[in-house]
């Protein structure tokens, strides 16, 4: 039981109170409740990898999106992390290609281009009748310096490609008068005509 409130409590998130409460918990239920979630975490590590062309999750050599002829390749959306693509899947809103590019570029913390997969995505958009990169990378201060460095590098490599950031702006249902001065900042910024 030790053990198991130990690995829990590795978990992000998850303190040592809490990691007791749900050790107690799998210990409590039946054998058919506990044990598909250890089924679960071995599956993952064992069956899922990454995406030869996009660095997205994938069980076989391509992710499902690369493999789905419907998607448009001229568009190609670059994040940061895997679980990125997931928010931007469930808006229904975008019908092209991702790229992962596995982090944000921080020289501080040894971050630098050779260590993301942007390479990769230049090889992408320079060989493939790539018309636009929507740059949805973090809006924070590295998500924003990777946008500015993609956009440099992707106008170098191939002209004629459109780079894109996504707009900031308010979120649904917020009320101004409780928006940060950057948040609304830049939603003036980036106003567009009703
Ligand atoms: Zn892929």
């Amino acid at each position: 039981v030790n053990r198991l409130i130990g690995e829990l409590a590795k978990l992000p998130g998850i303190g040592q109170r809490t990691a007791q409460r749900l050790a107690f918990h799998i210990l409590s239920v039946s054998d058919e409740e506990a044990l598909p979630l250890a089924d679960a975490i071995r599956d993952v590590k064992e069956q899922v990898g990454q995406c030869e062309v996009c660095f997205n999750l994938a069980v076989e050599a391509t992710c499902r999106i690369c493999q789905d002829g419907r998607r448009e390749g001229a568009l190609i959306c670059v994040v940061e992390q895997p679980s990125d693509v997931i928010p931007i899947e469930r808006t229904g809103e975008f019908q092209g290609r991702y790229h992962v590019l596995g982090g944000a570029l921080s020289p501080i913390d040894g971050v630098d281009p050779e260590d993301l997969h942007i390479a990769e995505l230049l090889e992408r958009v320079s060989s493939n009748g790539v018309r636009e990169v929507v740059v949805a990378t973090n809006a924070t201060t590295t998500g924003e310096a990777t946008a500015l460095y993609l956009a440099d590098a992707v106008r170098e490599r191939a002209q004629e490609v459109a780079v894109t950031r996504l707009a900031s702006g308010l979120p649904v249902g917020s009320d101004l008068e409780y928006a940060d001065e950057v948040t609304l900042g830049n939603a003036l910024r980036g106003r567009h005509t009703l």
